[in-house]
C-alpha cells in the first residue's frame, strides 16, 4: 500500500486536464507513442470535440521515484456541473488532486466547487498553473490568487504547460512526495466505494471501485450495501490502457469488476461495496441516488422509426443509468419518450449521439423542471409532473412546488451589479456576497432551476464579457405561482409545446413565444394563426401571412436540373419538420422558442 497514490485532477472547463492527464501518461510510458492520441482519456467523439469529460475513465501508471516504483491511479472526473455527482464519487476513491489553473483565466467558480469538494474528503491539494507558454499568462497575479484560496505557500505551486510538456516531472515528483499512500486495513472486512460503471454487451456491467478496506478476491460473494443485491465475483483486475487480470486486490486498490451483472440500474454510483460472508457494518460516506432534473420529450422525426429509437435509447440508458425514459404519446408528435436528464449538456449529448450514433433523426421538445403539483382534494402527496401537457386544471389545484438551486457565480467586481441584475430577472434572491482574492467576487443566489435551464448561462457570460462562472447545487422545491400556457397554431393547441412559467411572467413569455413561432414557422399556402392561451383565455396573437409566390416559378421552366435541385432542397428542408394541423414546424421551434430575442 505504501507504494500507490491514488489521484483526481480537477479544474474548471478548459483549464487542461484532460491535456495534461494525456502528458502524465506519456512521460511515464504507460501509452507508447504509437498509441498516442490527443486526449486520450476523452474516449467519446463528443467529448472530444467539445472539449469536455463526461464519464470518468480511471487509469494506472508506474513511476520510479528515489529508486522505488510505485502505482499512481488516475482518476479522471467530468468537468461540468450535470455530472457534479460523479465528480464527487471519484474524489472520495482519492487521498490526493491536482487543482489545475489556467495561467490567464485564474480561479473560475468550478476550481472552487471542486476544491471544496476535494478539501471536504480531506485530500491533499497539489496546485498548478497551467498554460505558462500562453503570452497573455499572469503566473504572478495567479500565483498570489492561490495563495489566497489555499493558504498555500508559493514554492508549493508547480507551473506547467501541458501542451508544451513542461514541468510534467515535477508533478509527478510531487504526487509521490505529497500525496499520502492510501489507508485502510485489509484485516477488515471488505469496503469498496463504486465511483462508476460501464455497459459491456458480452460481459454485462462491468463496476470501478476503490477499495477501503480488507481484500476482494474472483469467486468471492459480494453484496452491495444499498440494495442488497449478492454477486459472485468472476472477475476482477486494474485498468491500464486495457483491462488487465488479477486474482487478489487489497485495500488502496482502484480496478473494476465482473460479476454477472446483467442491469446496470443494479449497479449505483456512490454505493458501497462488501462481502457477504463478513460484511461491514456500514458504508463508506453517504450515497444519494443520482435523479434527472430536467424532461423533455423525445421524437423520431419519421414515425416509422419509433422501433428504432426505442432500441437506441435503451442502448445509451444502458452506459448512463442517469438517463430516463418512459414512453409518451403526443396529439401533435406521435409517439416518443419523456426522458430525464441531468441537465442541458446532458440533454444535448443524448440528442446528438442518437443522431451521431444511431442515425435517428429526432425532436426533442422545450424542456423542463419536474414540478409538484398538489390537489385539493388529496392535497397529501403531490403528482409528479414532467410533462406541463399532464397539469391539471387550475380549479383543481391547491398549489405547486419548483425545485430551486442555490447558485455560485464568481466574477469580477465591475460585473456585480449587471449580474445582480440578471438574478432578479430569474426570480432570484441574493444570500451571499464574498471576495475570494481582492477583486474577484463569488455571489451566492437560489434560483429557481427552471430560470436557468435555458439562457442563463449565455446571459451571464455577455454581461460579464466572459469574467463570470457558474456553477450549483440543487435546494428543496418550493412553492410558487406557476400557469401553464398553451399554444395553438392554426386553432389547435400543440402539446408538445405546452409549458409552464411563472404568473408574472406569463403575459411577456406568451407574447415573446408567438413572435418567436412567427419568425420560425416558414410562410405556408394559408394564412396561420398562433395564439398563447392560459386556460381558455387567448393572451397573445401573431399571425403568419400566407406565402405568395410559388418557388417554382422562378426558374422559367426552361432548366430541369435547377428545379428538381429546388424541389430536393424543398424536400430535405421538410424532412426536418413536423406537420401538425396541416402547418409543418421545424425543430428548432420545440427548443428556441424561449430562446430568442
Ligand atoms: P479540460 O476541459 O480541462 O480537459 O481542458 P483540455 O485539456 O481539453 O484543454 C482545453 C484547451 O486548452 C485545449 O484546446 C488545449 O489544447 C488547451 N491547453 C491545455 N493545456 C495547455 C497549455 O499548457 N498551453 C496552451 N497554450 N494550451 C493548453
Ligand atoms: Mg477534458
Amino acid at each position: 500500500m505504501n507504494y500507490i497514490r491514488n489521484f483526481c485532477i480537477i479544474a474548471h472547463i478548459d483549464h487542461g486536464k484532460s491535456t495534461l492527464a494525456d502528458r502524465l501518461l506519456e512521460f511515464t510510458n504507460t501509452i507508447s507513442r504509437k498509441e498516442k492520441k490527443n486526449q486520450l482519456l476523452d474516449s467519446m467523439d463528443i467529448e472530444r470535440e467539445r472539449g469536455i469529460t463526461i464519464k470518468s475513465h480511471p487509469i494506472q501508471m508506474e513511476y520510479s521515484y528515489n529508486e522505488k516504483k510505485y502505482i499512481l491511479n488516475l482518476i479522471d472526473t467530468p468537468g461540468h456541473v450535470d455530472f457534479s455527482y460523479e465528480v464527487s464519487r471519484s474524489i472520495s476513491a482519492c487521498e490526493g488532486a491536482l487543482l489545475i489553473i489556467d495561467a490567464t483565466q485564474s480561479i473560475q467558480s468550478q476550481t472552487i466547487s471542486n476544491l471544496y469538494l476535494a478539501l471536504s474528503k480531506d485530500l491533499t491539494i497539489i496546485p498548478i498553473i497551467n498554460k505558462i507558454d500562453l503570452p497573455n499568462s499572469n503566473i504572478e497575479l495567479v500565483k498570489n490568487d492561490i495563495i489566497e484560496l489555499l493558504g498555500c505557500n508559493k514554492d508549493d505551486i508547480i507551473c506547467t504547460s501541458a501542451k508544451k510538456g513542461i514541468g510534467i516531472k515535477n508533478i509527478l515528483d510531487s504526487i509521490i512526495s505529497r500525496i499520502p499512500a492510501p489507508k485502510g486495513d485489509i484485516k477488515l472486512p471488505l469496503q469498496a466505494i463504486i465511483f462508476d460503471s460501464i455497459y459491456n454487451p458480452f460481459r454485462g456491467v462491468q463496476t470501478y471501485f476503490r477499495i477501503k478496506n480488507g481484500t476482494l478476491k474472483t469467486g468471492q460473494k459480494i453484496k452491495f450495501m444499498s440494495t442488497n443485491n449478492v454477486y459472485n465475483v468472476e472477475e476482477i483486475g486494474i485498468f491500464k490502457l486495457k483491462n488487465l487480470k488479477k486474482k487478489i486486490l487489497n485495500a488502496g486498490n482502484v480496478g473494476y469488476l465482473i460479476a454477472g451483472i446483467k442491469n446496470p440500474s443494479e449497479v449505483k454510483v456512490g454505493d458501497t461495496l462488501t462481502e457477504v460472508k463478513n460484511p461491514a457494518k456500514k458504508p463508506i460516506g453517504g450515497f444519494k441516488e443520482v435523479k434527472p432534473m430536467l424532461f423533455a420529450g423525445i421524437y423520431p422525426i419519421e414515425n416509422e422509426k419509433y422501433k428504432e429509437l426505442r432500441i437506441a435509447i435503451e442502448k445509451l440508458h444502458l452506459n448512463d443509468s442517469s438517463l430516463s425514459f418512459t414512453p409518451e404519446t403526443s396529439y401533435a408528435l406521435g409517439t416518443g419518450f419523456r426522458c430525464g436528464f441531468l441537465g442541458m449538456l446532458h440533454m444535448e449529448i443524448i440528442k446528438e449521439r442518437l443522431e451521431r450514433e444511431y442515425n435517428i433523426d429526432v425532436i426533442t421538445t422545450l424542456p423542463n423542471v419536474h414540478y409538484n403539483a398538489y390537489l385539493k382534494k388529496s392535497s397529501k402527496n403531490p403528482l409528479l409532473i414532467n410533462n406541463p401537457y399532464d397539469l391539471p386544471d387550475k380549479n383543481q389545484l391547491e398549489k405547486i412546488e419548483e425545485p430551486y438551486i442555490k447558485a455560485y457565480i464568481i466574477t469580477i467586481a465591475q460585473y456585480i451589479g449587471g449580474i445582480m441584475q440578471l438574478c432578479i430577472e430569474k426570480r432570484g434572491v441574493i444570500k451571499n456576497q464574498s471576495y475570494i482574492t481582492n477583486n474577484r467576487v463569488e455571489l451566492i443566489f437560489e434560483l429557481p432551476l427552471s430560470e436557468i435551464i435555458f439562457d442563463f448561462y449565455d446571459k451571464l457570460k455577455t454581461i460579464s464579457k466572459g469574467y463570470a462562472s457558474f456553477d450549483y447545487t440543487h435546494l428543496e422545491y418550493r412553492k410558487s405561482d406557476m400557469v401553464k400556457i398553451d399554444i395553438l397554431i392554426n386553432g389547435k393547441i400543440v402539446d408538445a409545446l405546452s409549458t409552464l412559467v411563472h404568473i408574472k411572467n406569463s403575459f411577456s413569455i406568451g407574447k415573446k413565444i408567438c413572435n418567436n413561432l412567427s419568425k420560425i414557422i416558414p410562410k405556408q399556402q394559408f394564412e396561420i394563426p398562433i395564439q398563447a392561451a392560459i386556460g381558455k383565455k387567448i393572451i397573445s396573437r401573431e399571425t403568419i401571412r400566407s406565402l405568395r409566390k410559388n418557388v417554382i416559378s422562378k426558374c422559367y421552366g426552361g432548366d430541369v436540373t435547377r428545379k428538381r435541385k429546388l424541389l430536393e432542397k424543398q424536400k430535405k428542408g421538410k424532412k426536418k419538420m413536423r406537420t401538425i394541423g396541416f402547418v409543418d414546424i421545424p425543430q428548432s421551434a420545440f427548443i428556441s422558442i424561449l430562446k430568442l430575442k
